[in-house]
């Protein structure tokens, strides 16, 4: 499998930057997860967006989602219809934008749910955030790669991540921001996640422009050797 960190900031952009939105390539299947601001651009300046088999969404906040809207113009000029796979949340204005689209064909997802697409299988797992959220863990080819989406701390979590060759995981908070009841982990806190889940490589993702990368990095490799930060662009081998 190979990723792409197209859109690694959140809740909003830095300069030039993305919000949420990674590209898998999983063996003959092509999979965006999230799909946020700056996304689109991004996204096709490496392939044709029609041509992904199915998009993910861990959840309907606009730093995962808003990229979405544009995209329905494209679909429609090229009578296009493209899955997208996302946990119900009917509170959600983008949601019905997307839901009343035809050229979205929209499945609610939860926790538990199994989905195929091509030789690749996604798992959907929990995830605790203020709104309806999910994880995703791909399994094809014998490798292994987990997204958090947002989500602070929870029992499930290193079971549902247990071995990933990859995983990607939400560490927004320094250390002294971070509260049980904050939406996020802290880099810290997803470091310790892939460490009790036996994850063989780490990328703190979610990147808060206003919080220093440096901090949060040295946070997280207190609790996990050789962490990485999100770059934007990147292309990551599974
Ligand atoms: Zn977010
Ligand atoms: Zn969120």
């Amino acid at each position: 499998m190979r990723l792409h960190l197209l859109g690694v900031s959140g809740p909003f952009p830095e300069s030039n930057g993305a919000t949420s939105g990674y590209l898998l390539e999983a063996g003959s299947a092509l999979l965006q997860f999230d799909f946020g601001s700056g996304i689109l651009a991004r996204l096709t300046a490496l392939m044709p967006p029609e041509a992904l088999n199915a998009v993910f969404l861990s959840h309907w906040h606009f730093d995962h989602t808003s990229d979405l809207l544009p995209l329905i113009y494209r679909l429609q000029a090229l009578s296009s219809v493209l899955p997208v796979y996302a946990p119900a949340d009917e509170a959600s204005a983008l949601r019905k934008a997307v839901a009343s689209a035809p050229c979205f064909q929209l499945t609610d997802i939860a926790p538990g749910d199994r989905i195929t697409v091509g030789d690749a299988e996604v798992f959907v797992g929990e995830a605790r955030h203020p709104v309806p959220a999910v994880g995703f863990r791909v399994e094809q080819g014998g490798r292994v790669f987990g997204y958090t989406g947002d989500t602070n701390t929870l029992p499930s979590l290193a079971g549902f991540y247990r071995g990933c060759d990859l995983l990607l995981a939400d560490g927004l908070f320094p250390e002294e921001e971070w509260t049980e009841q904050k939406p996020h982990l802290s880099a810290a806190l997803a470091a310790e996640l892939a460490r009790d889940a036996g994850a063989k490589r780490l990328i703190v993702t979610h990147l808060n422009p206003f919080y220093s990368p440096k901090t949060v990095l040295r946070e997280a490799r207190t609790r996990f050797s050789d962490p990485r930060l999100a770059e934007p662009g990147a292309a990551v081998e599974i």
